[in-house]
């Protein structure tokens, strides 16, 4: 049984997943110059073979990390019933040949 979030969250799916850009500004003067880079949390996501970076912003993280869930879910779902049909289809193909 699925379990229903009873929040506010609306059912967006998003495929692909979270990663983190690390980068380095440039300006010499900045902490990234010899210290730790800039993480910037990005999306990373295939379309029709391509992959392409979004990035976000912090606050976008816990939205998207839930649609990404969402999909997933969505996803097994899609699966587990797509899987069902070709039993179903596999049984009355074989009725049909036992009873010819
Ligand atoms: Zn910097």
């Amino acid at each position: 049984m699925q379990k229903q979030s009873s929040g506010a969250v609306s059912e967006v799916l998003i495929r692909g997943s979270l990663i983190t850009l690390k980068r380095k500004c440039g300006k010499p003067t900045c902490s990234c110059a010899d210290g730790e880079p800039h993480a910037t949390p990005a999306l990373s996501y295939s379309v029709k073979g391509k992959t392409r970076i979004l990035t976000l912003r912090s606050s976008d993280v816990p939205t998207i990390r839930q649609a990404l869930h969402n999909y997933k879910v969505a996803a097994a779902e899609l699966e587990k019933k797509a899987i069902s049909g070709i039993r179903r289809t596999t049984v009355n193909i074989m009725n049909a040949k036992r009873d010819a």
